[in-house]
């Protein structure tokens, strides 16, 4: 990292000139590196993006140890930081308490005398974070971006995807395996005899299994049109009448609540008729599993680490934990983001890179107008309307205007059990209470000191967080060209999102309502479709595919955000009159260094495999390759030309924005 910035971020040591960068551009840029690089044990991956987390971390660990040090009345941001790091890091308080934080809602489980008495206790778990049969969130309601809504998703199994439960290739039968090992360990370690975790074992799975049938594929999961399923109270009632839908409301502090969006209805109806038939013994079986694999993480170091044995190395093939004071930071910046981000910013965001940042995403949306205007298989009144919305896209860069408050939480350095829940709770109630007030658009959904955007297309917005905006992805005094490549891409990539398979079906008020022309959106979904079938031919390992339907959005995203940042590139460069050559290298090419560095990962196998079938974005490797391949810009910097690898025919290219 440190080289790479010396270098204003352009770093030939990396290249591997025994690959030809017309045959694979993500290895000829990244190739040195890939080979001399070693996972720490501790990562599943490693790479630019994770380094500049564990950087960052280390910032972090610089505040909270200072704080740590410290007195302070209770109730003030830095009595809240210092007391929820010093409880995660007191192993010793959780090896003296053992179970015992857990006992009153394992009691809870014990004394259910009627099913109808599972709804309360699901609502009192949902209030304190832990998951069982479904979820729920508010964010504004789709179709009238000036109200929030409660959405209610789909819970109900333990593996990351039903396709674990459902299939059987080698892949899923070694983590299905894995999970049912996980199982037997915990139930062991909470003391439960052999004979009767056996058939919990098996009474989970069964109740899991069918839950996974009844459940969305991930593929229509993020289909804004298939997720949406407005229902009034009394419309869930029937079409789930196992739950008294009522209680839960008021029990989750949303009485006056009179319709919810219910996004898998299949789902809910499904759960509900098993709670009407699976014996109540059954259920309880269930619940206690569900509280059990949700807290023991929190609990003394045997269950910490089984937890880590199967999410950890099963699941993302880890050597080994990470040290304690990251796990106690990890919880500190889940419980309070806010309040460490305020620092944060104080002393690692300097204000010129606020300033630098603004003129970036300036370029890119000129450039983005530009492309609209020019696109060749989209009418003129889509076009106005895709101006319009794009015109209309709010930014955020850095940190929040205004930051969220956590006065009321009580914090303990010796209860780290109990903070966790407490925090829950407060951002549960803070949640619940946005309902019938009006959207509040200063919030944000990322904390300043997290290295990730996002775009939001109710909000039509999109954020950029401090933390990403560092080497190498952004260098203040860098070289442009690798800046351009680099956070340029990524601004265009959330720009995109807007305008992507999905966020194409909002409008610039953030309303999910169509304002493409039948023709328009015809050639759109076929444009897509060239990109999902190229994606689907790639491999990630053993056999393991990316999907490319579930990659869609990220890959639109990806390659538009490379067309957008060349062009503003291209924009700036004839403004400025910079342009020079770097150790031979054009401008147009380390545009594409940049956009590789960026994406330079190397990810374990069991990791990668987990991702392929359930991250919606896909393998570094794709995400550099796969835009390049289509990109005309790419072939002239390169001279890529017919029999090259990343070669395809013009007809075969995508090229949607
Ligand atoms: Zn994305």
């Amino acid at each position: 990292m440190k080289k790479a910035s010396k270098n204003s971020g352009f770093d030939t040591t990396a290249i591997d000139r025994s690959v030809r960068p017309q045959d694979d551009f993500y290895t000829y840029s990244n190739g040195t590196w890939l080979k001399k690089t070693k996972i720490p044990e501790n990562e599943s991956r490693w790479g630019s993006f994770i380094m500049l987390r564990v950087d960052t971390e280390k910032k972090l660990r610089r505040i909270v140890e200072r704080v740590k040090k410290g007195r302070y009345p209770a109730g003030t941001p830095e009595q809240m930081i210092r007391d929820f790091y010093v409880s995660g890091l007191d192993e010793k308080t959780r090896e003296k308490l053992g179970t015992k934080p857990l006992l009153p809602w394992l009691t809870r489980v014990q004394k259910l005398k009627h099913v109808s008495e599972i709804t309360p206790l699901i609502a009192a778990m949902h209030r304190v974070g832990i998951g069982g049969l479904w979820g729920g969130l508010i964010d504004q309601d789709a179709k009238n971006s000036e109200h929030y809504l409660l959405y209610f998703y789909q819970d109900g199994i333990g593996m990351p995807d039903r396709d674990y439960y459902l299939k059987d290739d080698a892949e899923s039968k070694r983590v299905k395996e894995a999970y049912v090992k996980h199982m037997h360990n915990l139930h062991k370690l909470f003391g439960i005899s052999a004979k009767e975790t056996k058939e919990s074992v098996e009474t989970v799975m069964r109740m899991e299994t069918a839950l996974a049938k009844a459940s969305m594929t991930k593929e229509d999961a993020r289909d804004s049109e298939k997720i949406w399923h407005k229902h009034s109270i009394a419309q869930l009632q029937k079409l789930a009448p196992s739950i008294d839908w009522k209680r839960y409301m008021k029990d989750s502090g949303a009485p006056q609540e009179r319709t919810v969006n219910v996004m898998q209805p299949d789902y809910m109806r499904a759960m509900s008729k098993m709670l009407a038939s699976v014996p109540l013994a059954d259920w309880k079986v269930y619940l206690r599993w569900q509280l059990m694999d949700d807290t023991a993480g929190l609990l003394s170091k045997k269950f910490v680490r089984e937890q880590f044995n199967y999410y950890g190395k099963a699941l993302s093939g880890n050597k080994k934990m990470k040290p304690l004071w990251r796990r106690a930071l990890g919880a500190t910046n889940g419980s309070l983001g806010e309040l460490l981000g305020q620092i944060y910013v104080k002393e690692h965001f300097p204000a010129e890179a606020k300033i630098k940042m603004s003129a970036l995403v300036d370029d890119l949306f000129a450039a983005y107008e530009k492309r609209i205007a020019s696109l060749d298989w989209m009418t003129g009144p889509t076009k106005k309307k895709a101006v319009q919305k794009l015109r209309m896209m709010n930014r955020k860069i850095g940190y929040p205007d205004k930051w969220k408050g956590y006065r009321g939480l009580s914090v303990r350095a010796d209860d780290f059990f109990g903070n966790i829940m407490r925090s829950a709770e407060f951002e549960h109630r803070r949640q619940i209470k946005k309902l019938g007030k009006p959207i509040d658009r200063t919030e944000w959904l990322m904390d300043p000191q997290v290295v990730n955007a996002y775009c939001s297309f109710n909000m039509n917005e999109i954020v950029f967080p401090a933390a990403i905006l560092q080497p190498p992805f952004f260098s203040l005094h860098g070289d442009d060209a690798v800046n351009y490549g680099g956070i340029g891409s990524v601004i265009g990539h959330e720009i995109t999102h807007g305008f992507d398979d999905q966020g194409a079906k909002f409008d610039g008020k953030g309303n999910m309502k169509s304002w493409w022309t039948a023709e328009d959106k015809k050639r759109f979904t076929a444009k897509a479709k060239i990109l999902k079938e190229q994606f689907d031919k790639y491999e990630v390992a053993d056999g393991v595919k990316v999907n490319g339907q579930l990659t869609l959005g990220e890959n639109i995203a990806d390659l538009g955000g490379a067309s957008i940042a060349f062009d503003a590139l291209m924009m700036h460069l004839a403004r400025s009159g910079s342009r020079k050559d770097i150790e031979g290298f054009t401008p147009e090419q380390r545009f594409f260094f940049g956009l590789s560095l960026f994406e330079r990962e190397i990810t374990r196998p069991e990791a990668e495999k987990t991702r392929a079938l359930t991250d919606p974005h896909s393998p570094s490797k794709f995400r550099v390759n796969g835009p390049a391949s289509n990109l005309p810009e790419f072939y002239a910097a390169f001279g890529v030309a017919r029999g090259d690898k990343l070669y395809r025919e013009p007809k075969q290219r995508a090229k949607i924005w």
